[in-house]
């Protein structure tokens, strides 16, 4: 869900067209009634960043204590209403989510983010859908390393999806490291945070820069700033 009733019934509706957080607001209490720890993963648009702080005090009033930030991506439905929707502006968006990092632990909130997913385990490859070490069955029935690439039309579908159920050939179609591409990622070459962005989603970063091994802004701009702020509350936690 989209946090906010206002965001929410407007980026996710029915097939009515009606607004939906009415009814998520009800699934999270009866889930969280129930006993069970809810994650709350957000997709961000521009006009949702100026208010984190009021989103946080919505969602752990409905009990949520882990909410997942990731800022919107320019493909799927987001390209069907791209005059209605914009992508956050990257260096605003991670600047407004550090400012609210700290507040949201006063509340017993944690926030995660997929730019800083691997800070605990750096890598050359940004996730188990990139490593094939992971595969899911999506709604048309086929197996995909990417819960973002679900059906064969997908632009990257070589790379994801088990075809004619050849295992060996979709485990040939690994990636690279395209972090350490410089010819396609200049500024790459003496960046600090560097497996730890590990270069980003290929499949957003394809959305982003029509190449899946050119890195997106997005993955670049916000990995940088919130890692910055993870290591400076590492610091001070470990210097207490
Ligand atoms: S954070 Fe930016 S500069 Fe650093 S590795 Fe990632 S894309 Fe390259």
């Amino acid at each position: 869900m989209d946090g906010l009733p206002k965001f929410q019934d407007k980026q996710r509706v029915t097939a009515n067209d009606k607004g939906t957080s009415s009814i998520v607001e009800k699934t999270i209490n009866n889930l969280v009634e129930n006993g069970i720890n809810v994650i709350v993963r957000m997709t961000i648009t521009q006009e949702m960043i100026k208010e984190f702080k009021e989103t946080i005090d919505y969602l752990s009033n409905l009990g949520i204590k882990i909410i997942h930030f990731e800022p919107m991506t320019m493909g799927g439905r987001a390209k069907e209403n791209e005059g209605s929707l914009s992508r956050p502006n990257p260096e605003e968006y991670a600047n407004k989510l550090v400012e609210v990092i700290d507040y949201a632990k006063e509340k017993g909130v944690s926030i995660i983010s997929s730019t800083v997913m691997n800070a605990l385990s750096p890598s050359y490859m940004f996730c188990d859908g990139v490593g094939k070490n992971k595969l899911a069955v999506t709604y048309e029935g086929v197996f995909s390393s990417c819960l973002g690439v679900q059906n064969k039309e997908h632009p990257l579908a070589d790379k994801f999806i088990v075809k004619d159920r050849d295992i060996k050939k979709w485990m040939e179609a690994k990636f690279g490291s395209y972090v350490d591409d410089y010819s396609k990622n200049n500024k790459c070459k003496n960046c600090f945070a560097k497996y730890i962005c590990a270069g980003g989603c290929p499949s957003r970063n394809f959305y982003a820069t029509e190449d899946f091994e050119k890195i997106d802004d997005m993955q670049c701009i916000p990995t940088k700033i919130i890692l910055k702020k993870y290591i400076t509350n590492l610091y001070k936690q470990s210097a207490s």
